[in-house]
Formats: C-alpha cells, sequence, structure tokens
C-alpha cells in the first residue's frame, strides 16, 4: 500500500474554537517563533499558545476540543 503521508493539514477537523464554533486563527508569533490558535469571535477569548508548528497546535486544539466536551458530556 502506498499511502502518501498524510499532513495535519488533511485531517477533516478543522480551526474552529472548541467554544463558539467559531473559525480560529493560526498564526505564527514573530517574537518567540511559535504558534498559536486564537477564536476570532469578540466575545469569546479562547486562545492557545507556544506550539512549535502548524501541526502541534492543530492537534492542540484538537484536544482542547476533547477535553471541554468530556467536561460537558
Ligand atoms: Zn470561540
Amino acid at each position: 500500500m502506498n499511502r502518501p503521508s498524510v499532513d495535519a493539514g488533511d485531517l477533516r477537523w478543522g480551526w474552529a474554537c472548541p467554544r463558539c464554533e467559531t473559525d480560529a486563527s493560526v498564526a505564527r508569533d514573530p517574537g518567540t517563533g511559535t504558534f498559536r490558535w486564537e477564536c476570532d469571535a469578540d466575545d469569546c477569548d479562547t486562545v492557545g499558545f507556544g506550539f512549535t508548528s502548524r501541526r502541534q497546535a492543530r492537534l492542540a486544539l484538537k484536544e482542547y476540543r476533547e477535553q471541554y466536551q468530556n467536561i460537558y458530556r
């Protein structure tokens, strides 16, 4: 089986805030060289930062979502 390597960018879940489902932005912080994701909604301050790569930020966002959903299950 010759499967192309799966990059985090290919995963089906996207950049959505775990709390309000608004799109979240991911950006590289030029000051620290790390990546961060941030909810775009004005009334929501959900954010994660300090990730070494875009992929790490995405994985962290997924984990955040899972933890958040566990709390309210
Ligand atoms: Zn949000």
